[in-house]
């Protein structure tokens, strides 16, 4: 960047991929400053992110927190269901959409309302997959167009309650997802003497492809065979209720990324359907599960943290692929099922957590490097790489100087050189790895080993949150999740790092970004600032990361901030609740802890040091009271400095 052409923001969103993951909904202000649009209008309301940071922190609120933007929620559901309704009505089809939500994408309560909210103006329903789930979605779901669908394993009392749910009136169809299931849909049915209404979910043979695809194929762990869909048919038909099955379902994975897999699966569904059709099911409803992925990592490839389709390509496939099967076989058109969840929740949500310091393994130290005749052959060695570096030479310097370094630890250890002579190695080495990497900056082709040593030798930058808590994917599945600064994006970024997060645990750590040419081993930031907090937000994490967390290191729930939009408000937006995250006592009683019995052994001590004369009484009773305000606060790090 020369003078002539400083940085600007525009240079912001590409690094960081904005546009690409954003579905609109990001973007950044004159001042720099992460914000978002709500209508995925810049010319719209607009919420500065630096704007409920602040606010919320003259709440007194600490970090990290989870900002939550219903007004997203929201429009994604607008969008699933009008995109649906349009495809219909171009396409001619004769069936309607009736989709579902899958709350275990996330079940919390605020969402599950918004969502219910807004499907009140579509036939838009909920899913469940467990008993817990099965119990919020009767209670939730009250749209009376729409579906209550229940897959997952089921008991006797999961199907009472489905029939429960029948009884009161809610759309409930409950999903075969193992034969055996029917024989005690039919006991319960004839014992409540209530019709219920019941779809199957098949294997199919197609292998979605992606992280999730032991979803499908002959081993899945849902779903019947195409022999077992058969006999579930003769047992219907044998015990005269065939009419009871009305769904078709399949649900071969989460986050698909190839829209070839996509086409593959809808085309062995269909065929299915017609078959069971001409059988004689009188199958109402195509029910297509999930697995609409989410552009992660900002590439729109068919990598594993991305996707080569958009919402509306699948959309267009789903309703033109089955209107051509049916046709083609003169099967009446089904209702269209969708349990579309990451693709509904992931963008409402983000992490914001302060960076609180950084370090460096490898600080750059200079070490004289004038050949000295009384030097051990060791030091002679390594100076004299340090000295003959160059452009042309590097890979082979940098195989010399890792295999003199670790001569030089066994020679430490074997006594034969000195910590003043291991020192000067150790130097020496990190020297010339950082001038490596400071030569092969602009460079196209870097080898991988270069490129590793880049993200080791990076600065860490110290974020206050739990990566186990508040990001899981992205330790356990390497799912890449879009990291960008909340701040002074209208500056360039001259600082490369990873981030460490504050567990104690070495895989607490974020090395894997996203990148204008796919996937970086560092993240670019800005220097910190003495006097200034530096903000980063981790993004889209409103599908399964909020509620995946858990409880390494007893961190426990983040602090939340709910932000709706309001035009009419100087700030575009007002915060409609703040929920406090766990505090130590409530992550302490998880663990069968009792916190009141834990601040009476301290002040028994403290007493106990009073009695001895060795503390003050004053200073005792605000160690007691010290311990007793911790017990009850934020498990994560405190800013006050
Ligand atoms: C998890 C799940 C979904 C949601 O899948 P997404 O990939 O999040 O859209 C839908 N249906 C079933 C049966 C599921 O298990």
């Amino acid at each position: 960047m020369t003078q002539n052409n400083p940085w600007t923001s525009e240079d912001s969103l590409n690094t960081y991929q904005i546009p690409r993951w954003g579905e609109g909904y990001f973007g950044i202000n004159n001042s720099g400053n992460l914000c978002v649009y709500p209508d995925k209008n810049p010319a719209g309301p607009i919420m500065n992110i630096k704007d409920i940071i602040d606010e919320v922190k003259k709440e007194g609120l600490e970090f990290p927190i989870v900002f939550r933007f219903h007004d997203i929620l929201r429009s994604q559901v607008k969008k699933l269901n009008e995109t649906f309704n349009e495809t219909i009505k171009e396409a001619n089809f004769q069936g309607e959409y009736c989709g579902v939500y899958p709350i275990k994408v996330n079940q919390l309560r605020e969402v599950i309302e918004e969502i219910t909210d807004i499907g009140m103006d579509y036939r838009y329903g909920l899913e469940a997959g467990s008993k817990p789930e099965l119990l919020t979605v009767l209670a939730y779901n009250k749209n009376p167009r729409s579906l209550t669908i229940l897959n997952g394993y089921k008991d006797r009392e999961y199907i009472e309650l489905a029939l429960l749910g029948r009884q009161i009136g809610r759309d409930v169809i409950i999903v075969v997802e193992k034969l055996s299931e029917i024989h005690t849909i039919m006991s319960v049915a004839a014992e409540m003497n209530v019709e219920p209404v019941i779809g199957v979910r098949a294997k199919l043979s197609t292998k979605a492809g992606g992280k999730w695809s032991e979803s499908s194929g002959d081993f899945a762990k849902f779903g019947l065979s195409v022999p077992e869909i058969l006999d579930l048919i003769q047992l219907l038909k044998d015990e005269d209720k065939l009419h009871w099955l009305k769904l078709f379902h399949f649900h071969v994975g989460s986050q698909i990324p190839d829209i070839r897999m996509i086409k593959e699966c809808l085309t062995e569904g269909a065929r299915i359907y017609t078959n069971l059709r001409e059988l004689g099911a009188p199958i109402e409803y195509f029910d297509v599960g999930g697995g609409v992925g989410i552009n992660y990592d900002g590439t729109m490839s068919n990598s594993s943290s991305s996707t080569n389709y958009t919402l509306d390509d699948y959309i267009g496939d789903v309703v033109y692929i089955l209107k051509d099967i049916c046709d083609l076989n003169n099967t009446p058109h089904p209702n269209i099922v969708s349990e579309t969840g990451r693709a509904i929740a992931a963008h409402h949500s983000c992490v914001i957590t302060n960076v609180f310091g950084k370090i460096n393994l490898t600080d750059k130290r200079v070490v004289d490097t004038t050949p000295n005749d009384k030097d051990k052959l060791i030091i002679k060695k390594i100076k004299a790489l340090s000295t003959e570096l160059n452009e042309k030479n590097y890979q082979d310097i940098y195989n010399d100087a890792c295999i003199i370094k670790d001569e030089a630890i066994s020679g430490f250890k074997l006594g034969l050189i000195n910590l003043t002579e291991r020192s000067i190695v150790e130097s020496l080495y990190w020297n010339i790895c950082n001038r490596i990497i400071e030569m092969t900056q602009d460079e196209e082709y870097v080898p991988d080993e270069i490129r590793s040593l880049k993200s080791v030798l990076a600065d860490k930058y110290l974020c206050n949150f739990s990566l186990f808590q508040s990001a899981p994917d992205a330790w356990a599945i390497d799912q890449i999740l879009p990291i960008v600064p909340i701040t002074r994006l209208n500056e360039q970024p001259t600082n490369e790092c990873t981030l460490a997060d504050i567990t104690c645990d070495s895989d607490g750590k974020i090395n894997h970004f996203l990148g204008s040419d796919g996937n970086r081993s560092t993240l670019p930031v800005h220097d910190l600032k003495d006097k200034e907090e530096y903000y980063l937000g981790l993004f889209l994490t409103g599908a399964y990361q909020d509620i995946m967390g858990d409880m390494h290191n007893l961190f426990g729930r983040l602090n939340e901030v709910h932000v709706y939009c309001d035009d009419e408000d100087p700030t575009d937006f007002y915060i409609e609740e703040i929920i406090k995250g766990n505090s130590a006592s409530d992550v302490l009683e998880i663990m069968q802890y009792n916190s009141k019995e834990m601040c009476k052994i301290i002040k028994v001590d403290v007493d106990k040091k009073i009695k001895e004369g060795k503390i003050k009484p004053r200073r005792g009773v605000k160690l007691t009271d010290f311990y007793e305000k911790s017990i009850t606060g934020y498990t994560y790090l405190s800013s006050e400095k």
